[in-house]
């Protein structure tokens, strides 16, 4: 008779579900654990490419392709070039990860990872899939089942559309990657390029926009092919991959854990930055405090704090100033990069940062338009209507 009854249940097998595993196996909590995972796909695509930076070596160090000390920041009147230290801005493909993890996984016979589509999920620890109805002592999920969204917040998106190019002539410089290439037209919108060179010969060049609405597809392309030959003229290239992605940027309140069996992890348990999109650092941050909570007995409350709370009002802000559209955001940008020791914009945006650091950061824009998006936030609070 198949098992249906399961101490952990990981309902989704992507950045966090297999993160999450992962974190499992490494504090030897899954030792005497029986574990299910349950995706809908097979995860044997390269299906997205994670970038993000952390110090010293990461859990998934051994899935980095690339990393980079250096990353360059430009802008219309403004370039410069980054000294990450003590960060490095890491690579890592989305197949390689996949790979890894199912790798280390399958070493371990507690754990059971079943390809099916899920259609419910139960507070009390049940969740049905089209085949079969699985009991867990705690749920881990995230997939986006019982996610809606809730016009109340600011729901801006980011999408971009990735070429992985490969060339003749040795063209790009490996030693940095292009974080933000603001030189591009913005059409009253926050539009850059990502240029992440791989090798002299191969790069991934990224379009990427912050707004309210998609674009056609090839619009994207359009974009892509246009940067290319500007900045590499007469370039001979071919496209190996492509890469299309959207990530909510929003303020709406994904708490990972709201009582009951589930614990939500991921995108669907807040861990996308709303400010910025990044979220890979953040489910890792999210796993050691699920491990934590899993090892002392103590409540799942305490992954709902692992963000400081000012940070929460920081994101908000900044969607409200993007969304407002007073300024160009290559200015805001070129503020935060400008005016700063090179790395502190990125402890900041990885939520490291003292509030005494805040402070610097924060002095960094421009006082009246933040200072005045702050005020209409705060008055508006949850009632947020459509910006004019
Ligand atoms: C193309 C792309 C590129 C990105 N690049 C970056 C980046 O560079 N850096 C960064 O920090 N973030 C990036 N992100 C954002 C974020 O890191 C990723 O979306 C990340 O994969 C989120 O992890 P997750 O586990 O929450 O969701 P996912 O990785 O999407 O995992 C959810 C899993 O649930 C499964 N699932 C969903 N519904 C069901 C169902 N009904 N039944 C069974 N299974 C189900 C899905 O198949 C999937 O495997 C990117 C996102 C995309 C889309």
């Amino acid at each position: 008779m198949k098992e249906t009854n399961y101490q952990y249940i990981i309902a989704g097998a992507g950045a966090a579900g297999l993160s999450l595993a992962i974190h499992m196996i490494e504090s030897g909590l899954s030792n005497d654990k029986r574990i299910l995972i349950i995706d809908k796909t097979t995860k044997n695509e390269n299906d997205r490419t994670w970038c993000f930076w952390e110090t010293g070596k990461g859990k998934f160090e051994e899935c980095v392709i690339q990393q980079w000390e250096q990353v360059s920041f430009i802008s219309p009147k403004f370039h410069k070039k980054i000294n990450l230290l003590p960060y490095r801005y890491k690579m890592i493909r989305g197949i390689d990860f996949y790979e890894y993890c199912k790798n280390k996984i399958s070493k371990h016979q507690n754990i059971t990872i079943v390809q099916e589509n899920i259609v419910a999920i139960y507070a009390e620890g049940k969740v049905k899939t089209v085949k079969e109805e699985y009991n867990g002592q705690f749920i881990f999920n995230s997939t986006q089942i019982n996610k809606t969204k809730d016009g109340r917040y600011h729901q801006l998106l980011q999408h971009f559309k990735g070429w992985l190019i490969e060339t003749e002539e040795e063209t790009f410089d490996t030693s940095a990657a292009t974080l933000m290439d603001f030189t591009i037209e913005q059409k009253n919108e926050c539009r850059f390029m990502y240029e992440l060179p791989l090798s002299k010969t191969k790069a991934l060049i990224e379009f990427t926009l912050f707004s309210e609405s998609l674009l056609k597809e090839e619009e994207y392309e359009h974009e892509l092919i246009d940067y290319i030959s500007k900045k590499h003229p007469q370039l001979k290239y071919r496209i190996t991959e492509k890469e299309f992605g959207i990530i909510p940027m929003t303020d709406q309140p994904f708490n990972a854990y709201e009582g009951g069996k589930i614990i939500h992890i991921g995108t669907a348990g807040g861990a996308t930055k709303a400010s910025t999109g990044y979220t890979f650092q953040f489910i890792q941050k999210q796993c050691d405090a699920i491990i934590e909570c899993l090892k002392n007995t103590t409540s799942f409350e305490e992954i709902n704090q692992i963000k400081p709370r000012r940070f929460y009002f920081y994101d908000r802000v900044f969607l409200r100033v993007l969304r407002e559209k007073k300024e160009p955001a290559f200015k805001i940008f070129t503020d935060l990069f400008s005016r700063l020791p090179d790395s502190l914009p990125f402890k900041f945006l990885a939520e490291e940062t003292t509030l005494m650091e805040d402070v610097r950061v924060l002095r960094s824009f421009n006082k009246s338009l933040f200072a005045g998006a702050a005020i209409r936030q705060e008055i508006t609070k949850k009632l947020i209507k459509p910006v004019q």
